[in-house]
């Protein structure tokens, strides 16, 4: 058994770590730097930098790097030798203050919308200091911020620990208003759940489909998918436990608080849920999760399948993100409290954050837009792209009772005139769950169950902080001037829920009957990435994010153009490969068969005395599909061919590859799914359905 304590962030330059290796007014710099984000002189970012080698050298590492989160989806390093020449042909280990703080590094390849003129190739990366430094593969990673060289946020940590801020001010008005002088801080604390599929690696480089798109763009239902329901919870497999088993321990290791692991609904698909943090170390280490998780997958003989949704017809996976809000001191301002007055408070925070959803259900929407989440949203896995919120029923009548100025437990005298004077602690247990909710209120905290299981959970904990941060400027702005504190709450609380409750749903979002009161309510149904997005760059939100120092207004330009054209090159490339497989593997497998079907038919009618119904049967059949599949083919073929020499803006592009490209691919994948029923299985060129899905054993 091996000390999982010891192993735990033992490759994590972490507060341990630098107390035990700094000298004690280097650390409470430091530490200052950390907590309240003051300027790190550059003689203690020396010292710090010194320390921090000897520590990763101590332990095997020769390079560090600058780690940053462009707007690629992914994670970005280059990596540079602690090597410096000492003179005389040797070398000696060095890593200065400079080089921990701020890195430059070529930005030019990296997505930037526009905002980086090409003159001007340079960015920059600076150390975030409230993320720790960790070891991997034999280099310091240092965790970054990457902007251009005149202060654009590059990335999706800037914004993330900008949003942070706003949310924080905010917050701390609120909790002065009820009378807390101690708390210094209110940080948001994140804990995402992941799910992902793991299938063989050697079926996996079959199929070009999942090597370049990362699903499968063709593929007929399996006999058996997930009607038994006999996967969810069910026992892991050997290889997937073994699996699973060295990738907590990686993950362990790094200080990822890996703690949930289980098999999903879907054949082959997982869950592996962290332990909340702050947003901004959760954002990183589910980063880190992701990258482990495809190269831990690899080394044990899997593919690890990331994406929203991997087969047609079989759940999709998303990333569950549980959201709150907490003190330094620790306190969750969402958990009902002891006391009346921290049962207002909470209301308080509780009733913001239903109007931040309802006035802006539209960015939510938004952070959860991409072409592959397109396939899921909606579907009848995941909750539908119209944003509502589930309370549960015992804090909706609770609420109901003070918009009607119904008591609810009966007050007592001398007590807030809230009208609440104990609330119950609310049931965590997963009973009472509406799991078809996409915004859940889940007994101190919410679960925004949009998100897509490839997103970086930035983009989404930036809204959530923002609208957050919006409402409670709001309140704060209207209780600080009032002259009845208590009266005044009172009345904000109510008057915000009867504006606001149109949001709340605690019924199935999964029904049609949902769909028609959603609009009947007045909600948003963005239903795709398209429909979504330009609700980025309204005027409103636009001043949203601006007034709170979230995104400059051209930042939030560049960032609607790469998501558009993310979802633009994502359709492209899935209909180019769909284009080649057809012409590379499936027409040959049809003619192939059709080949020796004919040469059967012949011998038979050279002989002259066999009945020969089944050959020609099956040779009809699979001819008059090949031309449908001709047809077809062509006709993605020619709306992919529009798309050259294109000179519409991004919009208009966006419209054209959603209402022609997205429905010539549908139709393709039809007519070569129909075809997998027909050929025979040995001539299939594909491992189908039911081999990706259950290679795993
Ligand atoms: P359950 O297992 O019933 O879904 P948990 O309490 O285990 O509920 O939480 C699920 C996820 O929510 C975990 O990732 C957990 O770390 C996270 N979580 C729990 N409390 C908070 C909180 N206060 N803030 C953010 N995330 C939280
Ligand atoms: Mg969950």
């Amino acid at each position: 058994m091996k000390d999982i304590k010891s192993l735990f962030g033992s490759m994590v330059f972490n507060d341990i770590v630098m107390r035990a290796k700094l000298p004690k007014e280097i650390y409470k710099a430091l530490k200052k730097t950390m907590s309240q984000g003051t300027h790190l002189e550059l003689d203690v970012a020396n010292v710090v930098a010194n320390a921090m080698k000897d520590w990763a050298v101590e332990k095997g590492a020769t390079h560090f790097t600058h780690w940053f989160q462009p707007m690629t989806g992914t994670t970005a390093e280059k990596h540079d030798s602690f090597i410096t020449p000492s003179g005389d042909s040797k070398v000696i280990m060095e890593f200065s203050g400079k080089e921990l703080v701020r890195g430059e590094s070529d930005a030019s390849s990296f997505p930037s919308g526009g905002l980086r003129a090409t003159f001007e190739a340079r960015g920059y990366t600076v150390w975030d200091t409230t993320s720790y430094a960790f070891l991997k593969d034999g280099t310091l990673y240092i965790p970054t911020a990457f902007c251009s060289y005149s202060g654009e946020a590059l990335d999706k940590k800037t914004p993330l620990l900008r949003s942070m801020e706003a949310i924080d001010k905010q917050a701390i008005r609120i909790l002065r208003l009820f009378g807390n002088k101690s708390a210094r801080r209110v940080i948001t604390t994140v804990g995402p759940e992941q799910e992902y599929f793991l299938i063989d690696h050697d079926m996996f480089l079959e199929r070009p489909d999942l090597v370049y798109t990362g699903r499968t763009l063709f593929g007929a239902r399996p006999p058996k998918g997930q009607e038994l329901e006999d996967h969810y919870f069910g026992c892991l497999k050997p290889r997937v436990s073994a699996f699973m088993k060295e990738l907590e321990e990686e993950l362990w290791k790094l200080g990822v608080y890996a703690k949930t692991k289980h098999n999903e609904t879907a054949p082959a698909q997982h869950e592996l849920a962290l332990i909340f943090t702050t947003a901004n170390i959760s954002t990183d280490h589910n980063q880190l999760t992701m990258e482990l998780m495809k190269t831990i997958a690899n080394k044990h003989g899997l593919a690890c399948l990331l994406h929203e949704k991997p087969f047609a017809g079989v759940n999709g996976s998303g990333k569950h993100n549980n959201w709150s809000l907490c003190t330094d001191k620790g306190i969750n301002l969402l958990e009902p409290g002891e006391t009346p007055y921290e049962n207002a408070q909470f209301l308080l925070f509780l009733v913001a954050v239903i109007k931040a959803v309802d006035e802006y259900q539209d960015l939510l929407r938004v952070s959860a837009a991409s072409a592959g989440n397109d396939h899921r949203l909606g579907g009848n896995e995941a909750p539908p792209a119209i944003i509502s919120m589930f309370l549960g029923d015992e804090l909706t009548e609770i609420l109901e009772a003070l918009e009607s100025g119904n008591d609810y437990h009966g007050r007592e005298k001398d007590q807030m005139e809230i009208g609440v004077t104990v609330l119950p602690h609310f049931p965590k247990d997963t009973t009472d769950r509406n799991r078809t909710s996409p915004f859940a209120f889940t007994g101190n905290k919410f679960e925004f169950r949009m998100v897509g299981s490839t997103f970086s959970i930035a983009g989404p904990n930036i809204v959530l902080n923002t609208v957050t941060a919006e409402v409670l400027r709001q309140f704060a702005d209207i209780l600080e001037k009032s002259n009845n504190f208590t009266s005044d709450l009172a009345s904000l609380v109510r008057t915000t829920y009867r504006d606001h409750k149109r949001i709340i749903f605690n019924g199935n979002n999964y029904s049609e009957e949902w769909v028609i009161e959603a609009k009947r309510r007045g909600l948003s149904n963005l239903e795709n990435t398209v429909d979504a997005l330009p609700a980025f760059v309204t005027k409103k939100n636009i001043e949203l994010f601006t007034q709170h120092h979230v995104y400059t207004e051209s930042e939030i330009h560049s960032r609607y153009e790469i998501l558009m054209d993310g979802y633009c090159k994502t359709l492209h490339v899935e209909a180019l490969t769909m284009v080649e497989m057809v012409n590379g593997q499936i027409i040959p497998a049809c003619i192939d068969y059709q080949n020796d079907l004919a040469k059967l038919l012949d011998r038979k009618k050279r002989i002259g005395e066999y009945d020969n119904s089944l050959e020609a049967y099956l040779l009809e059949r699979v001819s008059k599909n090949s031309a449908i599949l001709l047809k077809k083919l062509t006709n993605l073929e020619n709306v992919l061919n529009e798309t050259k020499d294109n000179k519409n803006d991004i919009l208009s592009t966006a419209c054209f590859y959603r209402d022609k490209i997205v429905p010539a691919m549908s139709e393709l994948r039809l007519i070569v799914d129909e075809l997998e029923t027909i050929v025979a299985k040995k001539y299939w060129p594909l491992p189908i359905y039911g081999e990706l899905l259950y290679s795993v054993v």
